[in-house]
């Protein structure tokens, strides 16, 4: 049984400007607005589903994402999903957020079209109320393949939709190899013009190799007036090797960390079973050595491997992934970084490393640093 991250924390305060980004917006649905829609009978899940998550725990990815499949329905329409994203970046307004970029997928069709505005709607109508700032970030399914990936990526070539600033993947990590992704990745970065924020080693740590072989040079070495920006969802498994580490390190990637998600889904059995010493190779024989042991913050956050990208000065962001399916927020992932996974520094760095890795124009990032300035000149 995993450590439950929902024990009384000492909160990180909510005047503290935060930045929540990573988060799948589609069901970032509040309880009252779950209740509603398990009332219409929209899920088999049942409201019981909201008290017991907090002790919820997901053996692995799969049974994770079998719980997500059985909510599919509980966001539908445009307007739906427009709600959705007003209600979760209000939500965290409220909490201190002056930032986000919240994720939805891509699917084909005109549908796909009408998603995005509600999105965008959704964002601007938080924006009007709150001030917040926000960017989409678009993925792909991995279960779907690398074809249709690309075919994302030249949608968003072809145009341009409102907000919408990077390009990810998400899914499972063990049914091909990430290295298969270098073309979609490829069209997102030079002919959409996007950000890349794909998952990578959440769950399989072949991907953190696959990824430094397909991340396209003109990213890594991207000069600060370029307003696209390299990050990866989770990266938690490069810890396991002093060289990943060091790669992730030197490229000055940027790890979005999930500390919920990280404590209440499990890891698959092949990665659970790394020794010390063990040679891990990517299909093209690129390989690392796992040389630091597994940290086990599935079982609990204490022993998360934060504090080591930290001391490694790897930058870092947080993201409360699925806020309802792991009954977190944004506010609770600053207050579990600090409390719970042993992060020693000022809790105010998430969200400057956050600003300077969002994906935004000059004038948006400015006003980002100013609003932090602000805030640290009335702390002292
Ligand atoms: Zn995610």
């Amino acid at each position: 049984m995993t450590e439950a991250t929902n024990v009384k924390i000492h909160p990180v305060s909510h005047d503290l400007p935060k930045a929540e980004m990573h988060t799948h917006i589609s069901l970032a649905l509040s309880p009252s607005d779950f209740r509603d829609r398990v009332e219409q009978g929209r899920t088999d899940l049942g409201f019981g589903f909201i008290q017991e998550r907090n002790a919820r725990y997901y053996p692995d990815l799969f049974h994770f994402h079998s719980t997500y499949e059985r909510m599919r329905n509980l966001t539908r329409n445009g307007e739906e999903l427009a709600h959705v994203t007003q209600t979760y970046l209000e939500t965290i307004a409220d909490q201190g957020a002056i930032y986000a970029e919240v994720s939805n997928s891509f699917r084909e069709g005109a549908d796909f079209d009408a998603q995005m505005e509600a999105v965008a709607e959704g964002i601007k109508h938080a924006q009007e109320r709150t001030g917040i700032e926000a960017r989409i970030v678009v993925t792909t399914l991995r279960d779907r393949g690398y074809e249709f990936a690309e075919l994302a990526a030249k949608t968003l070539a072809k145009k341009s939709f409102n907000k919408v600033a990077a390009f990810g993947l998400v899914g499972d990590e063990l049914c091909d190899s990430l290295a298969d992704y270098k073309q979609a990745l490829d069209i997102a970065f030079h002919e959409a013009g996007l950000g890349l924020a794909p998952h990578v080693a959440e769950q399989d740590v072949r991907n953190a190799i696959d990824f430094l072989d397909i991340v396209p040079k003109d990213i890594v070495e991207a000069t600060e007036d370029d307003h696209r920006r390299l990050r990866v969802g989770h990266g938690s498994l490069i810890h396991v090797s002093s060289e990943l580490l060091q790669a992730y390190a030197e490229r000055k990637i940027c790890l979005e960390v999930c500390l919920s998600a990280n404590n209440r889904i499990g890891l698959p059995h092949d990665t659970r079973e790394l020794e010390i010493g063990q040679k891990v190779a990517n299909q093209n024989g690129a390989s690392v050595t796992a040389d630091n042991k597994l940290q086990d913050y599935f079982n609990s956050l204490a022993d998360h491997p934060l504090p080591i990208f930290e001391e490694r000065g790897i930058p870092v962001v947080l993201g409360s992934d699925n806020p309802l399916l792991l009954n977190t927020n944004i506010a609770k992932e600053y207050s579990l970084a600090v409390a719970k996974a042993g992060y020693a520094g000022d809790p105010l760095e998430f969200t400057k490393t956050a600003v300077e890795y969002a994906n935004v124009d000059w004038e948006t990032r400015e006003s980002l640093r100013r609003q932090i300035a602000k805030y640290e000149m009335l702390r002292h």
